[in-house]
């Protein structure tokens, strides 16, 4: 069982998923003074960016006096409740999102910097946002009948506006497998050609229809380096909105460890814990940075070789 929550994970937010069909409750929702609104803006190479207040670690939030003065008739999207009262998203123009930086005092950052540099509720609202206005702006049109789409249930399910049709859309979710493996005392990590060439990481890939998640970890790992897989079990999950998947952190023992690089791999090779601290102490080895449920599995099958990841990669010389 971890005990590991991985960043984007472990959201405190009730989500009401049940209400918000409810027209009599979502009015209340909209309506409630206490709201709080996460401006995302678009940016087309790096997906949506988040307000952050120019100073300090937090989202800049618009209150509902500032939502109303700014951004009156923008369509929100609802997230769910705090302790505090209803959180809304609000999608905005590249230029409108610099010009209220701008009169916010505000900077926008992107998803990757904000699960380093924010805290665990902020980067996962920011998340969890984001992979909801990734889905509503490129979920325009009925894939069956070409009719545009209308938004429901404050932000969460489309329809198509052909009442003919009326098919119904929910946001997407890419599933996806990735897994550390094990022989003995080693574990494989492969590396990918257009990454740093020290940078080395578990082998992942995404769920294919027909598959079990375990039959998806077999798969992956056999065509990606020819280890062939035998017990497979569940380590943890993570929220990965890259634009849209779902990261799922297994470990596996290799039954075969006879390595043979497939195509979507520069390398792949069985690391012992040693070759591990070695390479990261000598700076010329690095495995993925915390963000990541790959850190979390390589961190993970480290200590139960008794080494702690952190404090080595604490140890090792800066990363240019
Ligand atoms: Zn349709």
């Amino acid at each position: 069982m971890s005990t590991t929550t991985n960043v984007f994970a472990g959201l405190a937010l009730d989500r009401h998923a049940e209400e918000r069909d409810d027209a009599a409750w979502v009015q209340a929702q909209v309506e409630d003074r206490r709201s709080r609104y996460l401006l995302l803006c678009d940016d087309a190479r790096a997906g949506h960016r988040a307000l952050v207040a120019a100073e300090g670690d937090r989202l800049r939030l618009l209150g509902s006096v500032e939502q109303r003065a700014l951004l009156p008739q923008a369509p929100a999207t609802y997230l769910g409740e705090d302790a505090q009262g209803p959180l809304f998203s609000i999608r905005v123009e590249a230029a409108l999102g610099a010009q209220l930086a701008s009169e916010l005092a505000a900077r926008e950052l992107d998803l990757r910097s904000a699960g380093v540099a924010l805290p665990a509720f902020d980067a996962g609202l920011f998340a969890y946002a984001r992979a909801l206005a990734h889905w509503q702006a490129n979920a325009r049109y009925c894939s069956r009948c070409a009719a545009p789409l209308d938004l429901l249930a404050l932000g969460h399910r489309m329809r198509c506006s052909d009442p003919a049709c009326a098919n119904e859309y929910f946001p997407r979710l890419d599933p996806a497998v990735i897994v550390i493996v094990s022989w003995g005392d080693r574990c494989l990590l492969g590396r990918q050609a257009s990454w740093d060439p020290t940078r080395w990481s578990t082998l992942a890939g995404f769920v294919e229809p027909g598959e079990s998640l375990e039959d998806a970890v077999r798969r992956e790992v056999h065509e990606e380096s020819g280890v062939v897989v035998g017990e497979c079990r569940y380590h943890s999950s993570q929220p990965w909105p890259f634009p849209s998947a779902l990261m799922l952190g297994f470990e596996a023992r290799a039954s075969d460890p006879q390595i043979c690089v497939g195509r979507e791999l520069a390398d792949a090779r069985w690391f012992s814990a040693g070759e591990l601290v070695d390479g990261i102490l000598a700076g010329h080895l690095s495995v993925s940075p915390p963000l990541s449920v790959s850190h979390a599995l390589i961190a993970h099958w480290l200590r139960e070789q008794g080494v702690e990841l952190d404090a080595i990669t604490a140890m090792a010389p800066a990363q240019t």
